[in-house]
């Protein structure tokens, strides 16, 4: 019985649906693993096969699977009201849910605007930051200012600001009003040191504000870690320089949280607590609901909004919004998902597990073919190269990791493929015992395939 559901949606997906990276010759060919449960930090595969949940879905399963108190909170505001239009209507869910979310941002970040994931958390920052400049009568100040290897989502606006060059081929990306620096990746700094590189990374930044002019940027838009480009931290020191510069060039420090945001580095959010600053805006989506249901959002500064309302408006309307803003579903969900993990101690759990994390994928470093991990609270990589001395994979690495990526998932581990990265970003709940066992199936893995390597 279970094959013939397996086999069949199989058949459904390579007839139906086109995936989010899909190889365009192998459309109607390739499959992909059927899941049919989850639990824990566990999900399921055909035939009741258990795998560890090493990505957290996409960087947002946070408190796992199977959780009661949220699947109840989204059944009860399902029955009772499931959907009121944000425009006219107000409901308790979105309304507690902004009030406890403005609890958890750092500073002033005290206004909440809701939509429907990440990119559109992302666009709508960038469109707040393009409606700022229209209402203080700056129309030339618009330029937006990314780093090569940031992600930000998949609208036409985020896709632009995509720096994983990758992404580029054969869509037309609308870059005219988008600048980008340097990847802040400290395998790119060759015999500089960190504190040469982080020098440089500002002196680059400062350069390109002369060269555009202070007047032409609207926002600087950054993740504190560079998640999708390769788990790249900066050098120390590196957001606070950025958000000096920014300051006094009057540019919008957006942060980017969609996936440090909600626990995963050890705290609520990252950007002041782990990285020293209070940006202007903070995106955020994935964990807020540990994914059980879409929600984005974006939190933004009083001090920012003031400067553009009441007496300032100048008769303005802020006009974007979604039809799922305020989704009641959606934030019912969310506060479930904040409730549960404030009453476990869930991101308390997260910063005790960070260093025992850390030092459990450093141990991997004994084996050839890992060049390095880098880890901060629970999301982590390995990379793995053939030839550690390259600053960056080439192709043969790229074919060596998703060989281990394999591997791991035939030994009952998923692990994110992403070039030369084995990315690991599990559920906040995970346990020492859980992480020691991930750590034996990549030893395994990386052991075995490096092997058949020579
Ligand atoms: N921003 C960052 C930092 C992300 O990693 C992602 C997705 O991975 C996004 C934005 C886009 O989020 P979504 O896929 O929910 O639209």
């Amino acid at each position: 019985m279970a094959e013939n559901r397996t086999g069949d949606v199989e058949a459904a997906v390579r007839e139906h649906i086109l995936l989010p990276a899909q190889e365009m010759a192998k459309l109607g060919k390739a499959t992909q693993p059927v899941l049919t449960h989850a639990e824990g930090i566990y999900v399921f595969a055909e035939g009741g096969r258990r795998l560890i949940d090493g990505p957290a879905g996409m960087w947002c399963a946070q408190v796992g699977y199977g959780r009661k108190e949220i699947v109840d909170a989204i059944a009860h505001q399902a029955m009772v009201l499931p959907y009121a239009s944000p425009w006219y209507m107000a409901t308790s869910p979105a309304a507690k849910l902004a009030r406890k979310i403005a609890s958890l941002t750092p500073g002033d970040l005290n206004r909440i605007f809701f939509t429907t994931g990440g990119s559109t958390a992302v666009d709508s920052a960038l469109r707040f930051s393009e409606f700022f400049n229209n209402v203080l009568g700056r129309p030339q100040k618009k330029r937006i200012i990314v780093r090569y290897d940031g992600y930000h989502g998949s609208t036409a606006l985020t896709a632009a600001c995509t720096g994983r060059t990758g992404n580029w081929p054969n869509f037309d990306i609308h870059q005219d009003r988008i600048s980008f620096l340097s990847s802040p990746n400290l395998r790119h700094a060759g015999n500089r040191s960190a504190e040469q590189f982080l020098d440089d990374l500002v002196k680059e930044f400062e350069d390109q504000i002369e060269a555009l002019g202070a007047d032409t940027i609207a926002a600087f838009l950054a993740e504190p870690i560079l998640a999708s480009g390769g788990v790249i931290i900066p050098p120390k020191g590196y957001h606070a320089r950025f958000k000096a510069i920014c300051e006094r060039h009057d540019i919008l420090y957006i942060s980017d949280e969609v996936v440090t945001g909600f626990g995963r580095c050890g705290e609520w959010f990252a950007s002041e607590k782990v990285f020293g600053i209070v940006p202007d805006i903070i995106t955020f989506a994935k964990g807020v609901t540990s994914g059980y249901v879409p929600l984005g959002g974006l939190a933004i500064s009083e001090k920012v909004l003031a400067r553009i309302s009441g007496e300032n408006a100048k008769g303005s309307w802020f006009t974007n919004g979604y039809t799922y803003s305020n989704q009641p579903v959606a934030c019912a969900a969310a506060l479930a998902n904040i409730e549960l993990m404030e009453r476990d101690g869930i991101v308390d759990h997260a910063r005790e597990m960070a260093d025992y994390f850390a030092a459990a994928l450093a141990s991997l470093t004994d084996l050839p073919g890992v060049a390095e991990t880098r880890a901060v609270g629970l999301v982590g990589c390995v990379q793995c190269m053939l030839d550690p001395t390259r600053p960056d994979g080439n192709d043969d690495d790229k074919a060596f990791t998703r060989k281990i990526d394999e591997r791991c998932f035939e030994l009952g581990l998923i692990v994110r493929p992403l070039g030369d990265l084995c990315v690991i970003s599990p559920p906040l709940i995970i346990t020492r015992a859980q992480i020691d066992d991930m750590i034996a199936i990549m030893r395994q893995a990386i052991s075995e395939v490096g092997a058949a390597h020579g």
